[in-house]
């Protein structure tokens, strides 16, 4: 289902559609399509999300002050005093899940140092490619991402990465390392 018949069922659509989460809705409702998330959750979250949306923008908030903190902070001080217009989604434990999974889309460039260590450099362009050039989705671009950094951390330690140097032993050592340390269940 596309991010528009998804914003159709959504009585409180302007919330997103003009709040500050504008710009990650799309990447938020493909995140949960990846993981499989039935479409009544999809819902249910994009509600709580269009709520969250709808307080950040009452309290001028941008999607770079999002963090776990940010969302506690709404979850105990807002929520229990909360007279925002109805229709409204406010079941705590929905709210929780679906405002967590927004983490993992927030761009990191925001937060990011201003000197960026080599592995983190070099990581960055390797992500850039994946979503640029290969165009594969934010998360799959996350996961690979976490394993290069792993697999360059353990070759290279925090020093620059020298690509030339590796050969086809470092990678299937480091494949045998993950085979030695993952339970059936890892992913
Ligand atoms: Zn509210």
């Amino acid at each position: 289902m596309s991010i528009d018949a998804f914003l159709a069922h959504l009585a409180r659509r302007d919330w997103l559609t003009q709040g500050p989460l504008s710009s990650l809705t799309a990447s938020y409702v493909e995140a949960l399509q990846i993981y499989h998330y039935r479409g009544s959750t999809i819902r249910a979250y994009l509600r709580c999300l269009a709520h969250f949306s709808y307080w950040m923008k009452g309290e001028g908030l941008t999607p770079s002050s999002i963090d776990r903190e940010l969302i506690e902070h709404f979850m105990r001080n807002h929520l229990p005093i909360c007279t925002c217009p109805p229709p409204r989604r406010s079941v705590v434990g929905e709210m929780r899940a679906a405002l967590h999974h927004l983490l993992p889309l927030l761009p990191a460039a925001d937060g990011a140092p201003a000197e960026m260590d080599p592995v983190e450099a070099e990581l960055d362009r390797f992500g850039d490619y994946l979503r640029h050039t290969c165009g594969l989705a934010l998360l799959t671009c996350s996961y690979r991402v976490r394993h290069v950094a792993a697999f360059l951390t353990g070759r290279f330690g925090r020093g620059t990465p020298e690509i030339e140097l590796l050969a086809a032993t470092d990678i299937d050592d480091f494949l045998n390392g993950l085979a030695v340390r993952w339970q059936p269940a890892s992913r």
